[in-house]
């Protein structure tokens, strides 16, 4: 297993086509924009090295027999989702921010048992192939970017049916030796930290689509492959030198628009080429497993905001108000509740014809439909809490003028023990986390990552069964004999 050193030298081997601001960067990993992102995966590398979190940080491989990185391990029991759930919660806990790994995790999970399937009821012979990719990830420790969402153009229109027929991802040219590519995955988490890129695709497919039914892995720097990198609000303050403004310096999260300018796929490393029907399954399964990460790896995030909040009240001299106090019960209860849900999907889940385990899939739509709404709660408590010197404060350069930093360490005190600048750091976290580089995850990823509430509604509506529930009723009401 690599440590965070390891981790940051391999991707100083790799050579990314990567473009910030018009213009290639050519060092990732010591770019001040980009580092923090890298910082926060390396963190999983940096468990799993620490003995005192092996338990979660590591596992037992099924597939090398030896000890893994537990973002490269399948599922083998009820157990493993629930570490899983408990490992993301800790690595919220000590990044406040997205950790990136989870994705490509989640796709590896969810090929693992699709391909297994699809072998079985179709003849092909994908399942081996893709074991043998995986041994190749657990053994060299790689962080793979599970790459699902398409542009999709003109959302009432299917793939085949837009002008543009790359705005899905497909295949243009079928060789001997392999497929060639064209579209683009947008928002990327994790991209620039990927040694590998794992492809799939992004909606249910029909007969005439079956160019769009591609699911492969390559390198990240793949000849054809460009990746514009996203903004996040206030990033620029990362290039400002500035510690305090930046709110979590040394911490963050990253995506990137991913283009695929027809790009080579060895046959070897294509796990679905034209099987349309097994589309669906494999988007419902990753969106499954993914919508259950956010059970965990939120809550670990607000953790770290609802203690910010509980740290502010406290330098602002308002920790005893009664209302204040039931604030943070409220915030507490939000999040583990959402922390229950991660739980639950995980302990209701089954095991899949290939032996890797999947989270219940009603229980993972309805933890990340809760996801959609209560850390916006959760945020907004925080910003009631804090008040508005959140966002008016001045820059740490005026905090640090030998002129005004006295004023600014004058008027800006809390109560009488409390360091003005211990204030002004909490509140410049709490900024970060609910309108900062950090909001991406904690709050539009909320919405959005791991589809938008109405795609975990349309799930929620597939599994409800309305039809038992209706026999419930029949019976109670006398209209209907148990049976
Ligand atoms: Fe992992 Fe959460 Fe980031 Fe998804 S949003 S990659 S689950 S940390
Ligand atoms: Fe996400």
């Amino acid at each position: 297993m690599l440590n965070a050193k390891d981790y940051l030298d391999s991707l100083k081997k790799l050579n990314p086509v990567v473009y910030l601001f018009g213009e290639r960067v050519e060092n990732v990993v010591e770019h001040p924009m980009m580092r923090p992102a890298l910082n926060s995966i390396a963190k999983t590398y940096e468990l799993a090295a620490d003995p005192l979190f092996a338990d979660l940080s590591t596992a037992h491989s099924n597939i090398i027999n030896s000890p893994v990185n537990r973002f490269t391990h399948l599922h083998q029991s009820n157990n493993d989702l629930i570490a899983k759930i408990k490992l993301q919660r800790l690595l919220g806990q000590k990044t406040a921010s997205c950790f990136q790994r989870c994705v490509g995790w989640d796709a590896l999970n969810a090929l693992d048992s699709v391909t297994f399937e699809m072998d079985k009821e179709l003849g092909t012979h994908y399942h081996q192939r893709f074991r043998t990719y995986l041994k190749m990830v657990q053994e060299k420790d790689l962080t793979v970017d599970g790459a699902m969402t398409d542009p999709k153009g003109d959302r009432s229109k299917r793939p085949s049916e837009q002008e543009d027929p790359d705005l899905y991802l497909r295949m243009i040219e079928k060789r001997k030796d392999g497929i060639v590519v064209r579209g683009a995955k947008a928002h990327q988490t994790g991209a620039l930290g990927a040694h590998e890129i794992l492809v799939m695709p992004t909606v249910a497919l029909i007969d005439c689509e079956k160019s769009y039914a591609v699911s492969f892995a390559v390198p990240s720097d793949t000849k054809g492959i460009i990746y514009i990198y996203g903004r996040q609000s206030c990033d620029t303050r990362k290039l400002e030198g500035s510690e305090i403004d930046v709110g979590n310096c040394r911490y963050g999260g990253q995506e990137a628009l991913v283009i695929f300018d027809d790009v080579f796929i060895p046959a070897e490393s294509i796990f679905m080429c034209g099987e349309y029907e097994y589309a669906s399954l494999l988007v419902e399964r990753f969106a499954a497993y993914h919508r259950q990460s956010y059970g965990g790896c939120k809550v670990g995030v607000g953790d770290v905001l609802i203690g910010a909040a509980a740290q502010i009240a406290e330098y602002n001299g308002i920790q005893k108000a009664a209302h204040i106090r039931d604030k943070l019960v409220e915030m507490t209860h939000l999040n583990e509740t959402l922390y229950s849900c991660g739980i639950a999907c995980s302990s209701m889940g089954d095991r899949t014809l290939s032996g890797t385990y999947l989270v219940d899939l009603l229980l993972a739509n309805v933890c990340k439909q809760n996801v959609t709404r209560y850390p916006y709660e959760i945020a907004r408590l925080a910003e009631d809490i804090a008040g508005g010197l959140m966002v008016t404060l001045p820059s740490e350069k005026d905090f640090r003028h030998p002129e005004l930093g006295k004023y600014i360490e004058k008027y800006l005190k809390g109560s009488a023990n409390t360091s003005t600048e211990h204030r002004i750091r909490i509140l410049r976290l709490i900024e970060n986390l609910t309108l900062g580089c950090a909001a991406v995850a904690y709050r539009t990823e909320s919405m959005h990552g791991a589809g938008s509430p109405q795609a975990q509604r349309v799930m929620i509506a597939r599994q409800a069964n309305f039809e038992h529930k209706k026999k419930l009723a029949r019976i109670i009401a006398g209209i209907e004999e148990e049976s």
